[in-house]
Formats: structure tokens, C-alpha cells, sequence
């Protein structure tokens, strides 16, 4: 599997209007627009930083999984994404090496995104995405 950057820091957040004050009006960064996708219940808007970028994520119902981690952790990071040249690949290679995986297969993610979660469980209790774009 290859691995060719950090591709976004995943953050949830209460409101994105409200996280915008900090990310974009505080630190300057650009904000590129806001996506929902809709079998996730969350609405992402992503801030360029260098060649990774920052997600702010929004919950649009409550028992979407965003708002099930602020229930329970509080805003703040709830994932990292790699970015990965083959993600078909890398999903069969970590199942040959017994990591337990969220998403079997890769599904559509935000910016036309193939994406699949790992399961916390096997990463030290980090949230990893992997996403090829
Ligand atoms: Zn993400």
C-alpha cells in the first residue's frame, strides 16, 4: 500500500458558520465551500492547508455518526485521512493483515472522493480514513 500524504484533518463541529470564525476568519484560511452527503448525515467544508486540507464536519440529523461523537467526546478531531494511490488495494491488504475495517469496501465521500474508514480498534484508537481522489 502506498501512502502519499495526510490528506485532511476531520473536526467535528456544532455549526460550520460558527467554525468558520476560528479556521477561516482567525487563521485565514480559504474556505472551498460546503458539501453534504447525505448516507453520512454530515455536511463537510474544507479549508486548504499547504497540500492537506482541514474538514470541518456537521451534523444534519442526530444520530448521524458526527453527532454521536460530539455526544460523546466533545467537538474536536474525530479522524485522519490518508490519502493512498489505490484504495481497493490497500482495503484488501490491511483485511489479508487481520486490521479490522468500518467500511469493507470504498464509498462516496465528499468531493467525489473514494473513501473507507478503519476501525479504531486497530489504529490505537485513531479514526483513520483512507481516500483516493
Ligand atoms: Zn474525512
Amino acid at each position: 500500500m502506498k501512502i502519499l500524504k495526510i490528506d485532511h484533518l476531520g473536526i467535528a463541529v456544532n455549526s460550520i458558520e460558527e467554525g468558520k470564525n476560528f479556521w477561516s476568519a482567525i487563521l485565514g484560511l480559504k474556505f472551498e465551500g460546503a458539501e453534504t452527503v447525505e448516507e453520512q448525515k454530515v455536511t463537510t467544508a474544507f479549508f486548504p492547508v499547504g497540500e492537506s486540507e482541514v474538514e470541518l464536519l456537521e451534523s444534519t440529523a442526530p444520530d448521524g455518526p458526527v453527532a454521536k461523537y460530539i455526544e460523546k467526546k466533545g467537538q474536536g478531531i474525530q479522524h485522519v485521512a490518508f490519502r493512498v494511490e489505490d484504495i481497493e488495494s490497500a482495503l484488501e491488504e490491511l483485511k489479508a493483515k487481520g486490521i479490522q475495517l468500518i467500511d469493507q469496501k470504498p464509498r462516496k465521500g465528499a468531493g467525489g472522493a473514494k473513501i473507507a474508514f478503519l476501525h479504531p480498534k486497530a489504529t490505537n484508537g485513531v479514526l483513520v480514513e483512507l481516500c483516493q481522489r
